[in-house]
């Protein structure tokens, strides 16, 4: 697939109404609905025009905010199961989620469910999450996705408040029978901040533990908002003497739609290529300027232009935009990047480190 001219996943904010209360919340969701989120034959026709113009269809991931808080939510499925796209949920844990509707979800031809799990128990995970409970419920879920036959999906947050369970968390998806375990490093924005995220040294240091786990398990096990994860896999000879392929991040066999449809490179990087309420989505991914500089190396300054692995990795495009405020900017979340971070920003992170 040309990942210039399709995305293999689209994430889809369908609302920013959410009950939990997250330390690291991108979306700073909110307990209402907004009037204006999309409708049903508004996204039904963003699905047509994808349909139409896509030779590969994207995975489409229905995210939110939570998801379920849309009284819709079966429409929508409904608009894109009968299209013939992959179609996975990704809801949050509140009593809402019950066996039934997680059974409910895969009689209607859902694919996969995408749960959140921080921490391999309730001190890491509630109050990561902000509601008690959350953590024993969660497992409850995933042993209901599993048993109605969809794949799970389990996500993991690694920063600050979390790295200390992460390899305790690895055995707990493997118990619970994953399909793919996919980590996401911290991205300082939303409602995290430098507090909550980890620096290039220990971001190097998950991504070893990943490549070497990556290979004790059946499962698949990714990482996100750390493109140079394929460097790591590469030099630690976890992929052979294959050079490594491009990865999938902003922009680049990826995208992002709000509940407003605007149109991003990633939920984690805040700058829209433009609304498919006034242009198509697949125009807006092929042609902004914004999208096609975020898929070019010769763009990207410092060490992430003058990498070996610019084209395979090209760095994490929103933490670049997080610290730098430039999108183009080296990545400071890897050590090759030769990136240097403000002086007004290393001596906040000096003053919220614990
Ligand atoms: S310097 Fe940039 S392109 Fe090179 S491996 Fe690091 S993040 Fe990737």
């Amino acid at each position: 697939m040309d990942l210039s001219q399709s995305m293999h996943v689209l994430t889809w904010e369908v609302t920013k109404a959410c009950q939990l209360h997250c330390r690291h919340c991108r979306a700073r969701a909110i307990p209402h609905r907004n009037s204006g989120e999309l409708s049903v034959g508004e996204i039904g026709a963003v699905l047509d025009d994808m349909a139409e113009k896509l030779s590969f269809k994207p995975i489409i991931v229905f995210t939110g905010g939570d998801p379920s808080e849309r009284d819709d939510l079966d429409q929508i499925l409904e608009a894109s199961i009968s299209r013939g796209f992959i179609t996975s949920i990704s809801p949050s844990v509140t009593p809402r989620i019950t066996d039934e509707l997680v059974h409910h979800w895969a009689e209607m031809g859902v694919r996969a469910i995408s749960l959140s799990i921080d921490g391999p128990n309730p001190e890491i995970h509630d109050r990561f999450r902000g509601v008690k409970g959350t953590f024993e419920r969660s497992l409850q879920v995933a042993h209901a996705v599993v048993e109605s036959g969809m794949s799970l999906q389990l996500n993991t947050s690694v920063g600050r408040f979390t790295i200390e369970g992460l390899e305790q968390m690895g055995e707990l998806a493997k118990a619970l029978q994953v399909s793919s375990w996919e980590v996401f490093f911290v991205i300082p924005m939303g409602r995290a901040n430098l507090k909550s995220s980890l620096d290039a040294q220990e971001i190097e240091r998950v991504l070893e533990y990943l490549a070497d786990y990556q290979g004790k398990v059946g499962f698949r096990v990714t990482a996100v908002g750390a493109p140079h994860y394929v460097r790591v896999q590469h030099e630690g000879g976890y992929t052979g003497d294959q050079p490594p392929r491009q990865i999938v991040r902003e922009a680049r066999g990826f995208a992002f739609i709000d509940h407003l449809g605007e149109v991003y490179p990633s939920g984690y990087l805040p700058l829209s290529g433009g609304n498919v309420r006034e242009r198509s989505i697949v125009d807006i991914y092929r042609e902004s300027e914004l999208f096609t500089s975020l898929r070019d190396p010769h763009r990207f300054a410092g060490g992430c232009g003058a990498c070996d692995y610019s084209v395979a990795c090209g760095g994490s495009r929103a933490r670049a935009y997080a610290v730098f405020g430039d999108p183009l900017a080296p990545d400071p979340g890897c050590i090759l990047s030769g990136a240097e971070l403000p002086s007004q920003t290393v001596a906040r992170i000096a003053t919220l480190r614990p």
